[in-house]
């Protein structure tokens, strides 16, 4: 994977954000690959085509590209509120591509993929209505927020400027995969609600009490829920069932 991007497909180009765009799009499909079946190339789809910005034609995994000059911080900006909400509920929903790079040396800093399944409800940030004299007047937005995703949702392709191996990255890939037999987003944010309390354990190994130290804050992020106790329980038997964890006896759980 070569990290340069290439300046001359953007010298006819007048504004930054296109020059960006084609830029990020052109690097894509000429380096990225398809972290789903490891399929060395992937295709752009025609600018009319809404749905997303590349797919891959051998698995037809469908991934939208975002891109940013800076680092890209606990949120990103997005579109429109109640479309993203919509577009979670629906099967055809793409894989996030990640980009950003910097530009005095046109070189892609870091890179990395959000599978699909890691998108839920919970992620989404109804931003505030745009203002009645904006041309979009109550119009609303969204933020996505990387900083509620687990950290095995941000699958990094290159990080800080160093190329992963490819079969580190498709392994990662696959590790998750079993989230998408679960269909109801609401069931997916749970578990991946737990996940992110046993990556901020941060051990290899950990007691069922490590976790219900998160009681608490997934009571205040699921307040209709009366049993988080049994809830924390019964994920970890999931993420067990699902080869994500092994259980060690006694109360105790390793990552598998
Ligand atoms: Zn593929």
């Amino acid at each position: 994977m070569n990290l340069d991007l290439d300046k001359r497909a953007v010298e006819s180009y007048k504004s930054s954000s296109q020059r960006a765009r084609v830029l990020t799009e052109a690097w894509v499909n000429k380096e990225a690959y398809c972290p789903n079946c490891g399929n060395a190339r992937l295709t752009k789809y025609s600018n009319n085509k809404p749905v997303a910005d590349f797919f891959c034609r051998s698995c037809n995994e469908d991934f939208e590209l975002k891109s940013k000059k800076d680092s890209f911080g606990a949120k990103i900006v997005d579109g429109d509120y109640q479309a993203m909400l919509k577009r979670l509920a629906d099967v055809h929903n793409p894989n996030f591509f990640l980009l950003n790079y910097d530009l005095c040396s046109y070189q892609v800093l870091n890179f990395f993929v959000i599978p699909k399944h890691f998108f839920v409800p919970e992620i989404i940030e109804e931003r505030k209505p745009l203002s009645i004299d904006a041309e979009r007047a109550e119009w609303i937005g969204c933020n996505i927020l990387l900083s509620r995703m687990p950290e095995a949702g941000r699958i990094f392709l290159v990080k800080d400027g160093q190329v992963k191996p490819k079969e580190d990255v498709c392994a990662v890939w696959q590790k998750t995969l079993f989230l998408r037999e679960k269909k109801k987003a609401e069931s997916r944010g749970w578990i991946l609600d737990v996940m992110r309390c046993i990556e901020a354990v941060r051990k290899k190994e950990f007691t069922l009490a490590d976790i219900y130290k998160f009681e608490s804050i997934l009571f205040e992020q699921h307040p209709d829920n009366r049993h988080i106790k049994d809830k924390i329980r019964q994920q970890l038997q999931i993420l067990r069932d699902k080869g994500y964890l092994v259980f060690l006896g006694k109360g105790r759980y390793g990552l598998a």
